[in-house]
């Protein structure tokens, strides 16, 4: 187990929360026997022997992992929580399950009617002001084409009292 000391630094205590708890399981249950997707022509075993800890005595294994700082002795989990780690830290990535992915995917498709919606403004005082396409009607940086807009308004008074036409 000794070679793993030389990629598995212990890295300061960090306040940023445990990786993925379900994902870590799962890789660090498959990684003695990962199989690879194959290129075409069926899956392959990749035997790795090297997380295979069933032989080395748990108490020799704790004294490695204390030695070298570890948080515990798992060091297949350990790997596992920092591959899990890996990748939503550097590659920026949240691992979504499937089925929540298909539902935020619906509900990005229900929100798209509501992203570009042509609006008709009216002063308080009832005079129609301008009909507009709105871009990105339900964020909070919405947007116009604003040189049509501002050509509009320059034919209005800014009185309600004249109906804001221009004297
Ligand atoms: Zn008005």
């Amino acid at each position: 187990m000794c070679g793993f000391s030389s990629f598995l630094q212990a890295a300061h205590p960090s306040e940023t929360p445990l990786p993925n708890a379900a994902i870590v399981d799962l890789i660090a249950a498959q990684l003695p026997d990962l199989t690879h997707p194959g290129d075409g022509s069926g899956a392959i075993k990749l035997p790795m022997a090297s997380f295979r800890t069933a032989g080395i005595p748990p108490e020799m294994a704790e004294q490695f992992a204390a030695k070298a700082g570890y948080p515990s002795a798992d060091i297949t989990r350990l790997i596992a929580e920092a591959i899990v780690h890996l990748i939503e830290t550097q590659g920026a990535s949240e691992i979504i399950g499937t089925a929540e992915l298909s539902r935020l995917r619906r509900a990005e498709a229900a929100a798209e009617p509501k992203r570009h919606r042509q609006v008709q403004v009216a002063c308080h005082c009832g005079t129609p002001l301008f009909t507009a396409t709105i871009a990105d009607f339900d964020s909070d940086h919405a947007k116009v084409a604003g040189s049509e807009l501002i050509k509009a308004m320059r034919t209005f008074g800014s009185e309600c009292a004249t109906g804001h036409r221009l004297s």
